[in-house]
């Protein structure tokens, strides 16, 4: 692709920290592993940090540290990371789908209590795409219910909700580091909390459960090995002085999307500013309006790539996906679920993009939309549509 979806940005003086490890005799479990997490804990305004090997292991151990098993459920999004629903699976319990806020994709607080049983011991609430969920509501909800909040805020870094940083407003929260996320490792995660119990019990786990007893041949815990490297954690606490650099230029990003495509009437383009929130940009997604089938969608994503440019179809919903026909789950209404992840699009979005690129990607976008008459599904391609997926094109 000449024009990525997402694209790394490694200094040479991250590079050189990297190297200067690779000299050092500690690969693992040393002195940049508690750098990094002290950095994150210290940023994020949490007790705790434990980094592990991605954000998938550190959702798992939020899961096995609260000891949810088989026959517990545990709410979550569709519209989301699929591994938010597997680590669920991975214990044996089931994830319950609840809808989203057409508004901020993220979890809708007011369709979360119909969903309640007397087996649902946690919410997982995902930060979509950086902006923060309704966090007064859904914290309410799960004290009153007596229910764990964890906060996946792996697409969220730096986020913050009342003028607090997200991951450590729930009694767990996630971060990740892949390569697409505002900050990487290469590969890794964290838990971060205030609990100096589920902290300790984090540890162990991601350590063959092992206790601290500096005896490394007791196993207290069934755990496993998901330990980071000092290699990675090298270059997260090198990306960790750069984060709010690196945020502020992802907010000019997106305000720069948001000029270009302002006034484009088939595109819902995501708030800028909400109420009592501050976003981290993680991406950058707008949304077809309804007239648009999912091929109509589908098209425009298959063009654009044709011209070079990466477009994501961010989410497919968990539910809808192959294995979740096999998988045990409850799926609740998902209207709004359904409705979005047929018609989103996400635009390249990564540090170093320059000005030309965002303008290429607006304008062969607003090209295509405004042949929208070519978009709508043909004769010879209705057939194929699911009828919940066809709306009458606006004339
Ligand atoms: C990236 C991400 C994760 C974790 O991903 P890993 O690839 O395992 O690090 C979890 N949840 C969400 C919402 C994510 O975007």
């Amino acid at each position: 692709m000449r024009i990525p979806l997402s694209a790394p940005d490694i200094t040479d003086q991250e590079i050189s920290a990297v190297t200067e490890v690779l000299r050092s005799p500690r690969l693992s479990l040393g002195p940049k592993t508690k750098e990094f997490e002290q950095a994150i804990a210290d940023y994020v305004g949490a007790r705790h940090a434990v980094a592990v090997n991605s954000g998938t292991s550190a959702l798992h151990l939020c899961i096995r540290a609260i000891r949810i098993g088989e026959g517990d459920e545990v709410i979550v999004p569709s519209f989301a990371f699929i591994a938010v629903a597997n680590v669920i699976r991975y214990e044996r319990a089931t994830p319950v789908f609840v809808d989203i806020d057409p508004a901020t994709f993220n979890l809708d607080p007011s369709q979360i209590e119909a969903a309640i049983t007397p087996r649902t011991k946690a919410i997982i609430v995902v930060h979509t795409f950086g902006c923060p969920a309704d966090l007064a509501a859904i914290l309410e909800i799960a004290r009153r219910n007596s229910l764990f909040l964890i906060e996946d805020a792996c697409e969220a870094i730096g986020a913050e909700y009342d003028g607090r940083r997200v991951g450590v407003l729930g009694d767990l929260g996630v971060f990740a580091f892949y390569p697409n996320k505002q900050i990487t490792t290469g590969e890794g995660g964290v838990v971060v909390t205030q609990n100096a119990r589920l902290a300790a019990l984090i540890k162990s786990l991601r350590n063959h459960g092992r206790n601290d007893s500096g005896d490394c041949f007791e196993h207290v815990e069934l755990g496993y090995n998901y330990r980071i490297s000092e290699i990675n954690c090298a270059l997260g606490f090198e990306q960790m002085r750069r984060l709010d650099a690196i945020l502020a230029r992802r907010e000019e990003i997106a305000e720069e999307y948001s000029r270009r495509l302002r006034g484009v009437p088939a595109l819902k383009l995501p708030s800028l500013t909400l109420l009592r929130r501050k976003i981290s940009w993680f991406v950058y997604v707008v949304t077809l309006s309804s007239e648009f089938s999912e091929a109509g969608r589908d098209w425009i994503v298959e063009e654009m790539k044709n011209r070079g440019i990466a477009v994501g179809r961010y989410f497919a919903p968990i539910h809808l996906q192959p294995v979740y026909r096999t998988t045990p789950h409850r799926a609740m209404n998902l209207t709004v679920t359904e409705h979005v992840s047929a018609r989103v699009l996400a635009l390249p979005f990564y540090n170093l993009i320059q000005s030309d690129q965002i303008e290429e990607v607006c304008q062969s976008l607003t090209g295509m939309i405004r042949e929208r008459d070519d978009l709508l599904p043909r004769p010879r391609d209705e057939a194929r549509l699911a009828p919940s997926r066809f709306t009458t094109p606006i004339p």
